[in-house]
């Protein structure tokens, strides 16, 4: 039994991040992690889908390259390379990680865990030897997520025609056609990535949008743009039907009044995501878990048993890595005595990195609307703006949304390429209260997709200049 300031359950990045700021303050951590270290995110989701999105956005640019004047015969698509790729770069990132637990001295150790009463974790190695550790100040839950099927549709996950992102990351090869069932960040991403590979591909989602939690203005924009792009969208869809067989799906989808039946050579369940809160010992220590079924937490991440926290996607509120490892940072600044800014769960921006991107802050339309805000919107499209008519990439907009009365900002919707770095600008004034006339104050550098940032706050002041 070794003993340690803190243990942390889980190494993605809610936990892994905890454990590096835990160290710099002086504490002795242990990280218990099964895989390679990164989590969910560095193995199976940001870095190695956002490689592959990198590799269909350059196989659609390709297919404009005449028009600057380049011509090349004879492109192919090969989606082997471009996952293999994604695998190096995902297990590069994994290696950063653990070059990061040598310089700080955090203890990675290697197995499966399980949380125990008095601080305990029991650890069952790669060598199936187990062994105990305690913690003096804190047992950090930082399990994290995993796929799952959708099996009331009949949609078990089969690792062969049913598929879950975690497959089709490892996939060799671009299948002729594929139903993406659930149409959020992931279903939307990995249905961009497959159509730039060739696959003719359809996606079908319960709600009345694609991207359902974004404002309605922007998932209408990305819809249109998939459109352009052939990729077929079915919402408001409900599954009837399924029937799977060793080479094939057919579903039979409801849209709209209509009846569609697909065949397709593999289905993606992209439909949510379940917490890792079974068989780690949650119940014996009497930890509580929320309606949901995430573990259930204060805005410290304490759970109701002292000396146990939970962060990240198995904590529940948005399951995105910025979140969960802004959680353990700011818990690791607790756990050391220091009096960080709690989370500000209102005010964490939301990225999807399809072509043309899609971000956001805050409020949407909609949302403004049911709470009866006194509401002003202000929007400037891409078409207009320089810069992205220099790249040719002029789908989409900016639309800030603001108070009528004091100029804060309700709400900030981008949809064009690189929605999800310029969004930070507007993630940044949200944070600090900045009003639009403040973002005005600032000179937007020419020409630059940003500019389109501050047309829009003119727009929602009445003052548009350039469209
Ligand atoms: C395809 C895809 C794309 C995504 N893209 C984005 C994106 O672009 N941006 C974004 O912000 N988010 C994205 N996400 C979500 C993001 O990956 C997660 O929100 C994030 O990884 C959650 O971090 P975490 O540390 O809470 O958990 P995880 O990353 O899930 O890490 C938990 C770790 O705990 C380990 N573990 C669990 N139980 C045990 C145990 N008993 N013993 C030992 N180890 C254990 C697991 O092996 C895992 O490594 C994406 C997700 C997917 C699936």
């Amino acid at each position: 039994m070794a003993l340690f300031d803190v243990i942390i359950l889980g190494g993605g990045p809610a936990g892994y991040v905890c454990a590096i700021r835990c160290a710099q303050l002086g504490m002795q951590v242990a990280v218990i992690e099964r895989e390679a270290l990164g989590g969910t995110c560095v193995l199976w989701g940001c870095i190695p889908a956002k490689s592959l999105l990198e590799s269909a956005g350059l196989a659609v640019k390709l297919g404009k390259a005449a028009e600057h004047g380049i011509t090349i015969d004879g492109i192919t698509l090969d989606f082997g390379p471009a996952m293999k790729r994604s695998r190096s770069i995902s297990a590069q990132n994994s290696k950063g990680v653990e070059f990061l637990f040598k310089k700080y001295k955090v203890q990675w150790i290697r197995g499966e865990g399980v949380i125990e009463k008095g601080k305990k974790v029991s650890v069952t190695l790669a060598d199936g030897k187990k062994e105990t550790h305690e913690a003096k100040k804190a047992v950090v839950i930082a399990t994290g997520s995993r796929v799952k099927g959708l099996p009331q549709a009949g949609l078990e996950l089969d690792k062969n025609v049913v598929l879950s992102s975690d497959d089709v990351l490892v996939a060799e090869k671009a299948p002729a056609s594929m139903v993406v069932v659930g149409a959020g960040a992931v279903g939307v991403e990995f249905a961009d990535v497959f159509a730039a590979f060739g696959t003719k591909v359809t996606m079908v989602e319960v709600a009345p949008t694609i991207l359902p939690i974004e404002d309605a203005d922007c998932s209408a924009e990305l819809a249109k743009a998939f459109k352009k792009r052939k990729i077929d969208v079915l919402t408001g869809a409900k599954i009837t039907s399924t029937k799977v067989t060793k080479t094939g799906a057919t579903l039979v989808v409801e849209a709209g009044g209509t009846t569609h039946t697909l065949e397709v050579e593999k289905v993606l369940v992209a439909a949510g995501r379940a917490p890792n809160v079974e068989k780690i010992g949650l119940e014996a220590v009497g930890i509580a878990k929320s309606e949901r079924g995430f573990v259930k937490i204060n805005p410290k991440f304490e759970t109701n048993v002292s000396g146990y926290y939970a962060i990240g996607d198995v904590a529940g509120n948005q399951m995105l890595a910025h979140k969960g490892s802004r959680e353990g940072h700011v818990l690791a600044d607790l756990l050391g005595g220091e009096h960080p800014h709690l989370v500000n769960y209102n005010n964490i921006p939301s990225c999807t990195y399809c072509h043309p991107e899609v971000a956001s802050i805050g409020l949407t339309e909609q949302a403004c609307k049911d709470q009866k805000l006194d509401y002003k919107v202000g929007k400037f499209p891409f078409s207009a703006n320089g810069r992205a008519r220099t790249s040719g990439e002029t789908d989409g907009f900016v639309k800030i949304i603001r108070d009528a009365k004091y100029g804060e900002i309700l709400g900030a919707h981008i949809v064009g390429a690189h929605a999800t770095e310029i969004i930070h600008e507007l993630v940044v004034a949200r944070e600090n209260e900045f009003t639009v006339e403040e973002i005005d104050l600032a000179v937007h550098a020419h020409p630059t997709l940003s500019e389109a940032i501050g047309e829009a706050v003119l727009d929602s002041l009445g003052k548009m200049l350039h469209a």
